[in-house]
């Protein structure tokens, strides 16, 4: 039986989830990437704005202090006080891991160690170090260093080496035992770990110095830094916290401050300075030094609010702290859903969770709230994580996957060699992207993270979507069992009535991301695409385009062209339609119609378009449900981020996306849930041309295609994403057809194909009554 214990009491429950009504239908679990600020929260820490008249800290000693004020509570977070630490304010936990990098003085022969199992800003401290040793140690090298007598007894050597580790690993969750930090300073390394850079060799019999990476460990865990005494340590708040963003810290030992070491000065940082001789005096006291320019003293200021937050919503109980509450609750969290996840197996007997972890979630002290696996097919092949990113998308599921910039834990727990990872590499694999298996092998993995707001029914929630997509019922199983998985024998089931290729529908989509409007005659080409495809586009008060995918009401607005009256005409149930006009510098339209130019990013790309005017506004905004929406009208091409004109639509990729729909049918034949009409699935992709050949899949070995005049090549295969599993007419979200799109394709997501015009002529129209010619690959 899978328990889990609720560390909270209900009405701390209950005024917690009131302050994150925001929430509404969404699951956020994120919370390695950010936790989230409490809506009271932002709105205390306005007031405290508004209230204040806040200037440049340089200016008026007023607001110095309320920094320093900060910086003492902060120090009080971390039960230590300013006799035995300094806080140095910095933009995020990444600039105060190079500043303590570049800064670090290692005299001659001191070295570098950082833990294979780190994040790519401590690994980027490599390339700052003021040495030339750098070495690598693994997590159990470090944890050597706690077993057995102490080492010799070191001397005041005359070379400082400095060791980094997290507290809390970013990928698994993992927490070494911070007992490690005054072994290491008192006793040095025992194990010599794996040298990567620089010819030392034999024992270091330097002074260590112990930086602890805890910005991922002191969102959700207590620092005691009087038991823990680490010389460095690096934190960003808006992970404590949720806000602000833009405000971290370097916090420095009395011990660490002598060992650091800066040249650049600039803005509060020195006393005196002349232009015309070189020569300046730096400031006294230790922060000034490192503090360059004027600090972020508006955000830093809103630091206070954080703390109070967290004493606001959850009471001390006993000796333990509200972070230390938190700690016990994010890790029930965890080890609940680690549990069930545990649990699940194919009807097969092969489990559905592989789990990249080193504890059991055993203990509080060993372990975070973090959780990170890869499912598994019944066969034991990978599920790539991209598709199960799109699916948690489609259940308003937010969490996280790929590697989390830790390649040293990714490699670690997918045990993956270094020539696999080069061979990734050259697969066209980088950081972040979605190629999310290579060869079958995954390259990083699903991480769901917890914070104090998050609730049992959050993790039920995404438990019972991994359930009910990856794990097949009985019945299920049976019809799998009747029907044979192979290709041929599904194709049976498919008339074979044609002879030859068929076009069978054309559409456009007028306003990006809503509904088609189908071409029944023949409708012209334009250099761009088809006329008047994704010429409009919704942009939200931010200017950003929007979709259907957060959204969703936007597949119901039914757009019409009216060539004749010169208008586009919008429909949506339940509301009178409005038409807009087609073209803007048509006389005495232009003039009813407020232009202004603004600027949105489509796909990568900046687009410049014209407002359709506040008429227009309004009827979307009511659609959508949403104030502040805007229609905008392309204004010219699109021009690709290195400025190069792009002549096309607001199209994703290409111009015409080709779709078969005997491909479709056969797709559906493998779809295991409820049929839905096969026009319906066909609509879910959003092509322009649809076609219909004897074969599924026939369209995966066009080179080029001719319908009627026009000459198209095939650009490549269509990267399908989440909007297909949106119902095109009912607006409803369903898993399929992504799953089995995923599931026949061995994880690729790609259905459909891009074609774009060879040889573009003025006064071309296509039409489905045109015949089709078709050239394949040479294979
Ligand atoms: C988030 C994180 C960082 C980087 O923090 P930034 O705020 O992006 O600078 C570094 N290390 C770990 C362990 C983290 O979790």
């Amino acid at each position: 039986m899978t328990q889990f214990i609720e560390e909270f009491t209900p009405e701390e429950l209950q005024t917690i989830s009131q302050e994150f009504k925001r929430l509404g239908e969404n699951t956020y679990l994120d919370h390695a990437g950010t936790t989230l600020y409490s809506e009271k929260q932002i709105e205390y820490a306005e007031k405290v704005l508004k209230e204040n008249l806040f200037c440049n800290p340089h200016t008026c000693k007023v607001t110095g202090d309320l920094v320093d004020q900060v910086r003492f509570r902060i120090l009080n977070h971390f039960n230590t006080d300013a006799n035995n630490y300094s806080v140095v304010f910095t933009a995020n936990a990444t600039a105060a891991l190079k500043l303590a990098g570049e800064c670090f003085n290692f005299g001659e022969g001191g070295r570098f160690y950082y833990c294979q199992e780190n994040h790519t800003s401590v690994l980027g401290m490599r390339e700052v170090v003021r040495t030339n040793d750098l070495v690598a140690l693994t997590k159990d090298d470090l944890l050597d260093n706690l077993k057995g007598d102490e080492n010799v007894h070191l001397t005041e050597a005359t070379s400082n080496s400095l060791v980094v580790f997290s507290a809390q690993c970013n990928f698994s969750g993992y927490k070494l035992p911070l007992s490690l930090i005054p072994a290491i300073q008192k006793n040095g390394l025992r194990s010599q770990g794996t040298r990567v850079r620089g010819s030392s060799s034999g024992p270091d019999n330097s002074n260590f110095y112990v930086c602890l990476d805890a910005a991922s460990f002191v969102a959700t865990n207590f620092l005691d830094l009087s038991q823990y005494p680490a010389d460095f340590v690096c934190v960003s708040f808006y992970k404590i916290f949720g806000y602000p963003t833009g405000v971290g810290a370097l916090i420095v030992s009395k011990r660490g401050e002598k060992l650091l070491k800066k040249s650049y000065y600039g803005g509060g940082t020195v006393q005196i300075s002349m232009t015309l001789e070189d020569f300046h005096v730096k400031r006294n006291g230790f922060t000034d030094h490192f503090e360059d320019g004027t600090l972020s003293f508006l955000g830093i200021a809103k630091v206070l609010e954080g703390f109070r937050t967290h004493e606001r919503l959850i009471a001390q109980r006993g000796d333990l702290k509200p972070i230390q509450r938190i700690s016990n609750h994010v890790f029930n969290l965890a080890k609940y859903c680690y549990d069930v996840l545990r649990q699940l197996k194919h009807p097969n007997g092969q489990k559905l969770i592989e789990f990249y972890n080193h504890t059991d979630y055993n203990s509080v002290q060993e372990q975070g709230g973090i959780i990170t696996f890869n499912i598994l097919h019944d066969d034991g092949t990978y599920v790539g994580f991209a598709e199960v990113a799109c699916i948690a998308a489609i259940f308003n599921v937010q969490l996280r996957t790929g590697c989390f910039c830790n390649p040293g834990a990714c490699q670690n727990h997918l045990k993956l060699s270094n020539d696999v990872i080069r061979k990734q590499f050259k697969a066209g694999h980088i950081c972040s992207d979605y190629n999310d298996l290579i060869d079958g092998i995954p390259t990083g993995a699903v991480r769901m993270s917890f914070g104090y707001m998050t609730r049992k029914d959050d993790v039920d929630k995404a438990l019972r979507i991994i359930a009910d997509c990856y794990l097949k019922t009985d019945r299920e199983r049976l019809r799998l069992m009747e029907n044979s998985k192979s290709i041929p024998r599904a194709l049976e089931h498919i008339p074979r009535r044609l002879k030859k290729t068929t076009l069978t529908k054309i559409c456009i989509y007028p306003v990006k991301s809503c509904g088609s409007f189908e071409i029944h005659g023949s409708w012209e080409i334009t250099e761009r695409g088809f006329l008047y495809d994704r010429n409009w586009m919704i942009v939200d008060g931010n200017g950003m385009a929007v979709t259907q995918k957060t959204h969703i009401r936007m597949c119901l607005i039914r757009p019409r062209i009216d060539i004749e009256a010169g208008v586009l005409e919008l429909a949506f149930p339940g509301m009178a339609s409005i038409s807009v006009p087609l073209d803007h510098s048509t006389e005495g339209i232009a003039k009813s119609v407020q232009t202004s130019v603004c600027q949105s990013k489509v796909c990568d790309d900046m687009v410049e378009g014209l407002d359709c005017g506040d008429e227009a506004a309004k009827w979307i905004s009511d659609c959508l449900e949403c104030p502040g929406m805007r229609m905008v009208r392309q204004n010219a091409g699109r021009k690709t981020k290195n400025g190069e004109a792009k002549e096309l639509n607001l199209v994703n990729q290409g111009q015409f996306l080709l779709l078969n729909k005997t491909s479709v049918q056969w797709l559906a034949s493998k779809v295991e849930s409820e049929q839905e009409d096969l026009d319906i699935t066909v609509d879910r992709f959003r092509a322009n041309l649809i076609i219909e050949t004897k074969t599924p899949l026939e369209e995966n070995h066009f080179e080029e295609i001719t319908i009627g005049s026009v000459r198209f090549k095939v650009d490549g295969f269509c990267k399908r994403c989440q909007m297909v599993c949106i119902d095109q007419h009912s607006g409803q979200k369903t898993i399929e057809p992504l799953r089995t799109i995923a599931k026949e394709f061995k994880g690729k997501i790609q259905f459909g194909i891009y074609v774009s015009l060879i040889d573009f002529k003025e006064n071309v129209f296509i039409s489905c009554r045109d015949d089709i010619q078709i050239k394949l690959k040479q294979t």
